[in-house]
């Protein structure tokens, strides 16, 4: 029989489970937060987009039940629609969020620009347009932070023409006209830089800051190609403006020989493109290129130092006004492929300015870019070997054993190459503070749609990939709004199986 329930027993248990209600809401969430603050970072790139095609609260539901995420590093400045806008048109759209392409993208500064931090630049105006006065860290940080999830402003060289006063940070190509791309050593680049870091840092109460550049010199942009199959014209490689040249000059650097040196250096890229081989040889006239024009390599080295300075500004700036912010960098992924760029990217020499690295190891995306690579270096440094020995020399020198290139595209890599990759970038910052939290592939649009697709199965293998290679975070990339749910779901898995999280 049921005991009869008089008025004070009900009043009595009603309190006690109101307190039990309290303690159990409030406990458990306070709880929750610490436990995500100590576990390794969890991050996925997204953009505002999908903060407002899905909503807030359900994004973050999403990314936490499914992938475990922990980090949020919300596109926050780029003129691409790489990392923000919804899924690239032609590209099949994920199973969530708006079943639409976002045909008006623009790109620039998602949260606010606070004028007072771009005084010293003639860039001024750079608010993205895409959603109105929209501020998305205003939008997503109280919500993030009431879950312990850290948020991370992700911001990109990626630049636009239509910025008001571009044109007076462009770099200029090897005949003085300008790029598209903006120069490093100009002030007023180099100041607007860090007047946005500075502005995101003072603004905001954020975690951190990711900022990457996918771009490299003259010598690397003539004879290589991570994204053109044909090759980039070698006329407009970059950068020869006035700051440049002062620059080389005072690192002792005969400017007019070096004109002199990409000029030869133009010449032998067109005409081995043109089909003619060298009597000499491809690999035997390089060298003697570069023996008789170091100004070449130095041209380069100069460029890739000022990336790296722009890295180790940017980094002392954040640290100088709130030290806990962590700053690094994602690291173009050509440092899989081109072991010219690996050699300027010394993860050693970078560690004295990088909490970590997002050391970028697309697996699927691998294989067409290794195949793009291959095709466009083979005419070039690699003209002497039929394709498929040249790909073999190259999985030589870069340490991978992966697929053949008629196979690369359909295939992708392998998760032997997240493995060895993380293993490679661990060794490198061994003895340093700084952490190397590899970049997954999931579902970034191939180039092709009949190319290989990201699964569950190899997503999972992908990230404990990872982390056996000595991975201490993880970044999921390239943008939540070309992911498919069951892949989030298999990064979430393999981290529970691995109890990573
Ligand atoms: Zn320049």
């Amino acid at each position: 029989m049921p005991r009869e329930v008089n008025r004070r027993d009900f009043l009595t248990t009603m309190a006690a489970g109101t307190a039990a209600l309290n303690l159990g809401g409030a406990q458990p969430l306070a709880f929750a937060a610490e436990k995500l603050r100590s576990q390794p970072v969890i991050g996925i790139q997204i953009g505002s987009i999908s903060f407002l095609d899905e909503g807030v609260e359900k994004v973050m539901d999403n990314l936490q039940e499914r992938a475990a995420v922990n980090t949020l590093f919300i596109a926050t400045f780029t003129y691409g629609n790489g990392i923000a806008g919804r899924q690239l048109k032609d590209h099949p759209l994920p199973d969530h969020g708006v079943q639409n392409y976002d045909d008006h993208f623009h790109g620039g500064n998602y949260a606010t620009p606070h004028a007072q931090h771009y005084k010293n630049t003639v860039i001024k105006d750079t608010k993205a347009p895409d959603h109105g006065n929209l501020d998305i860290l205003e939008m997503v940080i109280p919500a993030a932070k009431k879950r312990g999830v850290r948020v991370y402003t992700w911001s990109e060289d990626v630049w636009s023409a239509t910025v008001p006063n571009v044109d007076k940070i462009q770099e200029k190509d090897l005949y003085g006209r300008n790029a598209r791309t903006v120069c490093f050593n100009n002030p007023d680049h180099h100041n607007f830089l860090m007047g946005l870091m500075e502005d995101y840092t003072r603004s905001y109460d954020i975690d951190g800051i990711m900022w990457g550049s996918e771009r490299y010199g003259a010598f690397g942009n003539m004879i290589e190609s991570v994204h053109n199959r044909n090759g980039n014209d070698p006329s407009r490689v970059t950068c020869f403006c006035s700051f440049c040249q002062e620059k080389a000059k005072k690192r002792g650097i005969n400017v007019d020989r070096a004109f002199e040196g990409f000029k030869a250096l133009e010449a032998w890229v067109r005409s081995c493109r043109g089909g003619n081989r060298p009597p000499d040889g491809y690999y035997v006239t390089l060298w003697r290129l570069m023996f008789r024009y170091p100004e070449l390599l130095a041209w380069e080295t100069m460029w890739n130092d000022s990336v790296h300075e722009t890295y180790a500004a940017i980094y002392n700036l954040v640290k100088s006004i709130k030290p806990e912010v962590q700053v690094g960098w994602h690291v173009w992924h050509a440092n899989s492929f081109s072991p010219l760029f690996r050699a300027q990217t010394d993860y050693a020499e970078l560690s004295k300015y990088s909490d970590y690295l997002k050391a970028t190891v697309y697996h699927n995306l691998g294989g067409t870019r290794m195949e793009t690579y291959m095709t466009s270096n083979h005419n070039t440094m690699y003209g002497d070997m039929p394709i498929e020995e040249a790909l073999q020399f190259e999985y030589r020198i870069m340490n991978y054993r992966e697929r053949g290139y008629e196979e690369l595209p359909y295939t992708g890599l392998s998760p032997d190459y997240v493995y060895r990759e993380t293993v490679r970038s661990v060794a490198s910052v061994q003895g340093t503070k700084t952490e190397i939290w590899p970049g997954i592939d999931i579902d970034i649009s191939n180039m092709d749609p009949k190319f290989s697709r990201c699964t569950p199965p190899v997503t999972k293998e992908v990230t404990k990939a990872a982390f056996r290679g000595g991975g201490k975070g993880l970044v999921i990339s390239r943008k939540y709004s070309e992911m498919r749910l069951a892949n989030l779901s298999a990064v979430g898995e393999a981290l529970r199986e691995e109890k990573i999280v």
